[in-house]
C-alpha cells in the first residue's frame, strides 16, 4: 500500500516531525503538542505514527489498531500540515521507532532532516529503546514538556548517553495540557464526558463503536 510518506507523490520536504504514539485515543495534548512543534521548529509536516504494538505491551492492552488509526486521521482533518502514517502498522507485530526510522529515512533520503517528536516521559525512557544509540544518530528528538512530568530526571539521561548523543534531544516548551489517553479511557469507563479534551469527530467516534465501555485493559496489566 502507498501510504503518505511516499516521496513520488508530493515534493520532498525538508524539516519533517515524526509523532510516534498509541494514540489510544489521539487527544488535545497531541495536537498541540504536534502543532506547536511544527510551528517552533519550521517544519513542513508533522508525520503522525500509531504503533501497531508498543513494544512493552500486550495486543489485549491496546484498543484495535484500526480504530484508533482512524481517530488519528479523524483528529487531524483540518490540518493541513498534518498527515497519518500506517508504517507501523502495515509492518505489524512490536513497534520499533529505529525499523520505522530507518525505512523513513530511506523513503525521505539523506538530505531532509527528521524529529522526533516525544512527551518528557517517553524520552526519559529512550535508553531502553532499541538501538537508542543508533536512533539518535538517525533523527533528532524534540521532547515537549507535559504537565506531571518533571525535566529534572534529564540530567541523568546525559550522563547515560553522553554529550554527543544528547545534544540531539531538543527539549521544547508546549502549552500545558493535563491530558492523557489513559485518563481518557477511564472517564469514558465511568460514563464521564470527554467534551474538549478530544476533537468532536474523535468523541463521536468513540461514543459510536462503543470503545473504552469495559474495564480498561491497560489497567488491569
Ligand atoms: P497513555 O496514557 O495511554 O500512555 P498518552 O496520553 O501518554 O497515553 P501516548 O499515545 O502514549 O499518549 O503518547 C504519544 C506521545 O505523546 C508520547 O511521546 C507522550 O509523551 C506524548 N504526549 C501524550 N500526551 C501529552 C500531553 N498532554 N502533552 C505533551 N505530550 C504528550
Ligand atoms: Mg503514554
Amino acid at each position: 500500500m502507498q501510504h503518505c510518506t511516499d516521496p513520488s507523490t508530493r515534493s520532498r520536504p525538508g524539516r519533517v516531525g515524526l509523532m510516534g504514539g498509541t494514540f489510544d485515543p489521539i487527544h488535545y495534548g497531541h495536537l498541540a503538542a504536534a502543532e506547536a512543534v511544527r510551528q517552533g521548529f519550521d517544519l513542513d509536516t508533522v508525520v503522525f505514527i500509531p504503533a501497531a504494538l508498543p513494544p512493552h505491551k500486550q495486543a489485549s492492552q491496546v484498543t484495535d489498531a484500526s480504530h484508533r488509526y482512524i481517530m488519528t486521521i479523524l483528529a487531524t482533518l483540518s490540518n493541513e500540515f498534518f498527515k497519518v502514517s500506517p508504517i507501523e502498522l502495515e509492518r505489524r507485530g512490536s513497534s520499533y521507532t529505529i525499523d520505522t526510522v530507518r525505512e523513513l529515512r530511506a523513503v525521505y533520503g539523506d538530505e531532509t532532516q527528521l524529529f522526533f517528536i516525544t512527551g518528557i516521559d517517553a524520552i526519559l525512557e529512550i535508553c531502553s529503546w532499541r538501538d537508542s544509540g543508533t536512533l539518535l544518530t538517525l533523527c533528532e528528538f524534540i521532547a515537549v514538556t507535559r504537565p506531571g512530568y518533571v525535566t529534572a530526571g534529564l540530567n541523568k539521561l546525559r550522563e547515560a548517553l553522553g554529550e554527543s548523543l544528547f545534544s540531539r534531544i531538543h527539549v521544547f516548551s508546549v502549552p500545558a495540557l493535563a491530558i492523557s489517553s489513559s485518563e481518557l479511557r477511564e472517564r469514558v469507563r465511568k460514563g464521564k464526558s470527554i467534551k474538549y479534551l478530544v476533537p468532536e469527530q474523535v468523541e463521536g467516534y468513540i461514543l459510536k463503536n462503543r470503545l473504552y465501555l469495559a474495564t480498561d485493559k491497560k489497567a488491569e496489566c
